[in-house]
Parts: structure tokens; sequence; C-alpha cells
């Protein structure tokens, strides 16, 4: 090969890599932030993201083929005022913020709501003393307007409900969780943001030249991105895993199953009702709730699903039940819990045994009023001891610039119920975070 003509390859080699430098600079697959998960979370977040810097590229990567399939399309569709959480916890902060940054929202993009309110109603003498407790936490919260009824003043919100005394809550509502994350989403892709659907992400590996991350779809396609936010709900800790960070807090995958009541009795039931919790349990009870459809749902349980993603009896994943039974934690858990599990699984068999528990508040419903309804799937994070997470944890794995994959990753580990209510603020608090660790997002 005479000098001119290497001289020349050598000219459309460095051309080449130029071009190919620029297109992936500026392809539709590359980005300076790609959040995983398009649940409520994760909208909310890559929304907040484009609210602080118009000039990011953000992509969304969602495994389904829409957004909200799991936890914000499968729940109480409740707006919660944050009266039963840890006062001065973050989850009561974000909560009672949550709420108004809610109704604002939902006002300025005219998504329906109601603002039914909410009983939580003691039913016999030993459940009286734990609701005044409970109404001097949700004091304590700052929930706004709550009050103490007597039993005729429960009357006079619900007429067809029983009970000796109750909190009422004026501002909690309902909304469709759903109906908020593709509001979210609308937003998030009208400053220029993109969305890929069917994008399961397999693998986080450092690009080549070692500045960026490369995210890897089960169907091969590909994302490149300079930093990442996991928002996985019930997969976040396998995302933690995939990205070598530690596997606690796990996620223990709980079916709340709900009982609908029939049309025609819905009159029964005006606003939000609740039982007084049991304080030893992260779940609310079985509780009556009208929804924007005017079904109303009753329930749901909380049993141990046996997939992540475990929305029936029959759904089974072995490698995964295996999994999770293989933590001491959850073990420690399900045995100090045994009485109530087996409750709860036979509340899940026999309608007739949560139809006893739905009478103690309002006794006209029947057996042939309720039917089956969908059920839910709740990430609840645990720690290795086997404690329950009960707050929001956000994980920036490193802050070593040289364990690349770590360090460019801040994974959302646990956003318990009621994060839909607080989607917003969490999401100002992921995107504070992103920016106070990698100052370049700002600019
Ligand atoms: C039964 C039930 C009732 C509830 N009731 C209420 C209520 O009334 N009010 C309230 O405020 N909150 C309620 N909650 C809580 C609330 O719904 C959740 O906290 C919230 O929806 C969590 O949102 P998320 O975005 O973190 O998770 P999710 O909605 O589960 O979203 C996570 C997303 O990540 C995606 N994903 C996971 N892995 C990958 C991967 N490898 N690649 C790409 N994508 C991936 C999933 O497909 C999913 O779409 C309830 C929850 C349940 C389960």
């Amino acid at each position: 090969m005479n000098f001119k003509v290497a001289n020349n390859i050598e000219k459309l080699k460095i051309l080449h890599s130029i071009i190919k430098r620029y297109s992936s600079q500026f392809s539709n697959n590359s980005f300076d932030v790609v959040v995983v998960g398009g649940g409520i979370i994760g909208c909310a977040t890559a929304r907040a993201l484009l609210i602080e810097n118009r000039n990011l590229r953000v992509g969304l990567v969602e495994k389904e083929n829409k957004l909200s399939f799991h936890q914000s399309g499968h729940n109480s569709g409740v707006i919660h005022a944050g009266i039963y959480y840890k006062p001065g916890s973050l989850r009561a902060k974000l909560c009672i913020k949550g709420l108004q940054m809610t109704y604002d929202y939902c006002n300025k993009k005219n998504i329906p709501y109601k603002k039914c309110g909410k009983l939580i109603v003691a039913t016999n003498e030993n459940e009286i003393k734990r609701l005044i407790d409970l109404y001097e936490r949700g004091m304590q919260n700052s929930t706004p307007d709550i009050k103490l009824l007597d039993e005729h003043e429960i009357k006079t919100i619900e007429p067809h409900c029983k009970g000796l005394n109750a909190i009422y809550s004026p501002h909690t509502g309902i909304v469709d969780w759903a109906t908020v994350t593709q509001n979210y989403a609308a937003d998030f892709k009208h400053m220029g943001g993109k969305i890929f659907y069917d994008f399961k992400v397999e693998s986080f590996n450092e690009n080549k030249n070692g500045r960026a991350l490369k995210l890897r779809a089960k169907n091969n396609e590909v994302v490149i991105t300079d930093y990442v936010i996991t928002c996985g709900g019930l997969q976040s800790d396998k995302l933690s895993i995939m990205t070598g960070c530690k596997d606690e807090p796990y996620i223990l995958p709980v079916r709340g199953e709900y009982l609908l009541l029939k049309s025609d009795k819905s009159y029964l039931v005006k606003g939000n009702i609740y039982p007084v919790p049991n304080p030893d349990l992260p779940f609310l009870g079985v509780h009556f709730t009208p929804r924007m459809d005017g079904s109303v749902f009753l329930g749901p349980n909380a049993v141990l699903a046996l997939k992540q993603e475990g929305y029936k009896w029959n759904d089974i994943s072995i490698g995964n039940t295996l999994r999770v039974l293989k933590k001491k934690g959850v073990r420690k858990l399900l045995k100090n819990n045994i009485q109530f599990g087996i409750n709860e699984i036979l509340k899940s068999i026999y309608l007739s045994k949560q139809l006893r528990e739905l009478q103690n508040y309002i006794p006209n419903i029947q057996l042939n009023d309720i039917i089956r309804g969908p059920s839910g799937v709740r990430a609840q994070p645990l720690w290795s001891n086997g404690k329950m997470v009960e707050d929001l944890v956000l994980d920036c794995a490193s802050n070593d610039p040289n364990e690349s994959v770590k360090y460019r990753v801040l994974h959302c580990r646990s956003a318990p119920s009621p994060s839909a209510t607080s989607s917003l603020p969490i999401a100002d608090i992921i995107v504070d975070k992103m920016f106070k660790k990698y100052p370049k997002l700002k600019l």
C-alpha cells in the first residue's frame, strides 16, 4: 500500500470515529440521565429533572408496555392526609406536603378527584385509647382540620356506619393514581423527555470510554447515559444487585386482595372508612374506599405473594419465593406474625370471614352484596434483621468515581405507601440529591 492510500484510510478512520461519537452524543438513545421505572415515582422524578433543568437529555425506561402497570395502577386510590406516620419522620412530612401538592396539581391539570373525607372508626372500648393516640399523632403531624367524633356525629358523616368514636379527616380524598402518573409523563414528554416501553433493563455496564453507562434491555435495545436513577418498586432490590450494590433492604411482595361492593349497595359508603390500625403492622387494615368510577373497594387483606408481581394465588415463581424465604429476616418476620398471616390467608379463601370484619363498621352489608375484586402487590422493604423499612430510602451506592457503575446510579430502594400521595415531594428530594452529587447536571 502506498503512502497516499494509507494516509486516506487513516483520515477516513478519524472521520468515522468523529461521526460515531457525534451520533452517539446526540442520538435518540443517549442521555444525561435515564430513569428506570415508569411508576408514579419514576415519572414524577423524570418530570422534576426537566423542570429543574430544561437542557438535560432525560430518558425513562419501563419494562411493561404501559406506565403504572404495577403498584401505581393497583392501589386504593386514596390521597392520604398523614395521620398515621411517626411524627417528625420523612414519611409524615412528605405525606402532608404531598397532600397539598396533589390537590394543586390536579386542579391545575383538571384531573378529577373527590375530597370525600375519611373516618377512622373505633368499634370497641379497647380501640378508643389507640384512636386517641392516633388523633394526637395526626395533630403532631399537622394533618389539617382533623377532629374526634362521637357515635352520633359519625352518623352525620356516614349514616350507615356504626362506631363508638372516630377521627374525621375532611381533606382525605380519592383520585386515580394511574391518571396522575399519565399526566406526569405527559409533562415530561412535553419538556423533551423520551419514554421507552418494553425496555426491561437486564444489565448496567460501563460504556467504552468509562464516562457513561450502557443499559441493555432484554430485547438487546441499548441506551447510553451519564447517570441513572432507579425507581423499580417491587424490583428495586434486583436493580440494585444488578449494579453491584448491596441487596438490602430487600423487597417482600405482599398481595392485597380487594372485594367490590355491588353497585346497588354503593349508597352504603359515602367516603373512606378505616379501622383503627394495629400499630405493629404496616397495613392500615380492611377499609371501605369509594373509587372515582363510582364503585366501592373493600379491603385489602395482606398475603405473601409467591411471585414478585404475583397478583393471583397461581402466580408462582419458585425461584423468587425461595430467594425471599432464604432471607433470615423474612423467616423471622413470618414466624413473629404467623397468626396474622394465617388469618389473612383464611380471609382470602373465605369471603364470609372478611365480611364479618366489614360488618363491624357497616352491619347492613351481606354476603351477596360483595364480589371478588382486583388485587395489588405492595413492595414491602425489609432490613436483614426482619425489621420493616418504614421510610424513604435512597441509596447513592458509591462516592468514588472509579467505581464507575455504582458511582453513576442512585437507587430509590424504598418508597413506602402512601408514596403515590407523596410522589411530587419525593421526586423533588431525589432531584435535589442528584444535583448535589453531580453538579454538572445543574448547568
Ligand atoms: C394495594 C396497595 C394499595 C395502596 N394504596 C395507596 C393509596 O391509597 N394511596 C397512596 O398514596 N399510596 C398507596 N399505595 C402505595 C403506592 O401505590 C406506591 O407506593 C407507589 O405506587 C409506588 O410507586 P413506584 O413508582 O415506586 O412503584 P411502581 O408503580 O411499582 O413502579 C415501578 C416500575 O418499575 C418498573 N421496572 C421494574 N424493574 C424494571 C426493569 N428492570 N426495567 C425497566 N422497568 C422496570 C416496573 O415495571 C414498574 O412499572 C398502595 C400500594 C398498594 C400495593
